[in-house]
């Protein structure tokens, strides 16, 4: 008899985004002539840009002929596009990289979860609360939790809250942690993390011989130039962490799908017998046997990213957003709105009016204005009693969302 892997019933909700769009359709169906703008799930909308189209089509152009055919790829990624990234994005930072240190993937929801695969069992780990929600399900999934409780922290997690009260940066764990997630500029807060802050959590990884899973994800919105794009930028990181980026948010490769992970050779964690095992090996190791690369054609667009031409165009698409942030940020706080986040980030974290409760806002919103978000506490318990904007929508939709929400709340 098969039997099947308990640990997803330990899983409490289903997906957030799905009950989301439940209560959308449904809301829907009862209003067809409701005009809906959906500033909810962090998706983008604007097109790929000219210059990545360009390469797309070239590089399915080489798959047409025999002399430029391509079939499997290395299961690491193209070196081209390994150097092209050390170059662009991580030099004019001042971070030296071999390629081998680059593994080019389909995303990096997919390496966050799979990363768990070379940790052991018995590692305890600390995420941020609220998080995005990948982290601690996949955790969840793998067995390194028992069941959850009343407000959804499950046994053996240990959960860093982040609230207004703490400026949403977390006081390093009370009790020692092996594995730590941090995500700046960060989902779904929209805050980002100074350089003294992501020092004190290298600082706290050597000491404790832990690993730093650094989610990157949305860097490309980074734009104080006193605030890391990487956490590499910080000294002692290569020896404690291991970093994603995506090309999803970036680039607008959502559908596409493309993103990279950096494990420095530098980096090792320990066998039970104490010996100390090169992560790099394992990772590589586990993507050779269970990842067979990503498409060509992705690669080739993913590359042209950091031409002039590719990097002048993805600036401007990450500017709009970051207008609409801009634009919902302001038009909150004239509201009389408190809200956080939207400055280097596309996410505006919003505390809900009244202090409702997260989901009844969402409610509320939906019914009297028309305007889909993200409820806080779907991110986490600490996120209860604030709400998610994204900045992904276009810039009509967002003016017509801001004035239903001065009109509404209005001053
Ligand atoms: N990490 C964070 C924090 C995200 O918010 C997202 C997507 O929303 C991802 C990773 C997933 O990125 P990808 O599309 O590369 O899988």
């Amino acid at each position: 008899m098969a039997h099947v892997n308990e640990n997803y019933l330990k899983l409490k909700a289903g997906y957030l985004f799905p009950e989301i769009g439940r209560r959308v359709q449904e809301f829907a169906k009862a209003n067809p002539d409701a005009n809906l703008i959906r500033l909810g799930i962090g998706d983008v909308t604007r097109p790929l840009a000219p210059a990545i189209i360009k390469a797309f089509h070239e590089g399915i152009d080489d798959l047409a002929k025999e002399e430029s055919f391509h079939g499997y790829g290395p299961e690491q990624g193209y070196q081209w596009l390994s150097e092209v990234i050390i170059d662009k994005a991580y030099k004019p930072l001042g971070v030296e990289l071999k390629p081998s240190e680059v593994f080019i993937s389909d995303g990096s929801k997919c390496d966050t979860a799979n990363i768990l695969d070379i940790f052991a069992l018995d590692n305890k780990i600390a995420i941020c609360d609220p998080v995005y929600p990948v982290y601690n399900d996949t955790n969840v999934m793998i067995g390194r939790s028992g069941e959850a409780d009343s407000r959804g922290y499950y046994a053996g997690i240990s959960y860093l809250p982040c609230t207004a009260e703490n400026d949403f940066s977390p006081a390093l764990p009370s009790e020692k942690v092996d594995i730590i997630y941090l995500c700046y500029p960060n989902n779904p807060t929209g805050t980002v993390a100074t350089r003294e802050q992501l020092q004190a959590w290298v600082d706290y990884a050597i000491a404790n011989e832990s690993i730093i899973l650094f989610d990157a994800a949305y860097e490309a919105f980074i734009r104080q130039p006193d605030i890391p794009h990487s956490i590499y930028e910080i000294p002692g990181a290569k020896k404690c962490a291991i970093e994603f980026r995506s090309f999803s948010k970036t680039a607008g490769f959502t559908g596409v799908r493309c993103g990279l992970t950096i494990v420095p050779e530098e980096l090792g964690s320990y066998t039970s017998k104490g010996e100390k095992i090169t992560l790099n090996q394992l990772w590589n190791r586990r993507q050779c046997t269970k990842f067979n690369g990503v498409s060509y054609p992705v690669q080739k667009a993913a590359a042209a990213v950091y031409s002039d031409e590719g990097w002048l165009q993805i600036t401007e698409t990450i500017d709009y957003y970051l207008n609409n942030a801009r634009l919902i940020r302001e038009g909150l706080t004239a509201a009389g709105i408190t809200c956080f986040g939207g400055v280097n980030s596309p996410y505006i974290w919003l505390k809900t009016p009244a202090g409702i409760a997260s989901w009844d806002f969402f409610d509320k919103l939906l019914a009297e204005c028309h305007v889909v978000g993200t409820p806080g506490s779907g991110f986490g318990p600490s996120g209860e009693g604030y709400f998610r904007l994204s900045a992904f929508g276009d810039l009509e939709n967002v003016q017509k969302a801001i004035k239903r929400f001065r009109d509404k709340w209005g001053r």
